[in-house]
């Protein structure tokens, strides 16, 4: 039987990865130093390094069911995005976190179907996107694409009640940034905290949140205002 995925290793050491030798390399030699972490949806339709334009060494991933960021609530358990915070804050020093949600997003659509009872893990992860949720039994198209929006808000609200994450914004040595990624149309919407709304990327002044506003201290990003964005 064909093996297409062995057939595809052997194209990246032959073809691929010569190009890309002497940065890889560097980046052995020097170790990792991303500025950016970026937590987004699994989906594969999602490619961050095709949308940002980046290289290796450049983006700190997490993916995971819906781009969630779990809250920090100091429960024990095998957190993995919430290590991957910590660790991209903490140890990596990042200067940027992207949060970024898409259109068609199926673990948005999926807060609004009846859950698999198999799927135990994933009905509770779930939960992460509820507060996103608008009271429609029936979500158009056009409330799925404003869920998938709120959800990304949400994120970054949770974002900030990481303790390294807060000092670290309110010290103006990180940015948040949420994108809502519009696959038909190769266009990220950046959420522009000032505003409230997303803002296409074509016609947005920056990358989304950053920089970050002289916050109330106790606030953090507003907090999603029904009907909002
Ligand atoms: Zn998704």
């Amino acid at each position: 039987m064909d093996d297409d995925l062995l057939s595809r290793l052997r194209r990246f050491h032959t073809d691929s990865f010569p190009a890309y030798q002497a940065t890889f390399r560097t980046l052995v030699r020097e170790g990792q130093h991303p500025n950016t972490l970026f937590i987004g949806c699994s989906d594969s339709r999602v490619l961050p390094h095709l949308l940002t334009g980046a290289g290796p060494g450049e983006l700190f991933l997490v993916r995971n069911v819906g781009g969630f960021v779990p809250p920090f609530d100091g429960s024990t358990g095998y957190h993995g995005t919430a290590a991957a915070i910590e660790f991209a804050t903490l140890n990596l020093a990042v200067q940027r976190i992207v949060v970024c949600g898409h259109s068609h997003c199926g673990a948005i659509r999926a807060l609004y179907d009846e859950p698999n009872d198999e799927a135990h893990h994933l009905k509770a992860w779930l939960n992460l996107g509820k507060d996103a949720m608008l009271s429609v039994a029936d979500p158009s198209p056009e409330a799925l694409r404003r869920t998938e929006q709120r959800a990304v808000v949400l994120q970054l609200e949770r974002l900030m009640d990481y303790p390294m994450v807060r000092r670290r914004v309110e010290q103006k040595r990180l940015t948040l940034h949420g994108w809502h990624y519009v696959i038909e149309d190769g266009q990220v919407d950046v959420f522009d905290v000032q505003r409230g709304q997303f803002i296409a990327s074509s016609e947005s002044a920056h990358s989304g949140t950053g920089p970050y506003p002289d916050p109330p201290a106790d606030t953090g990003l507003p907090t999603i205002a029904p009907g909002a964005p």
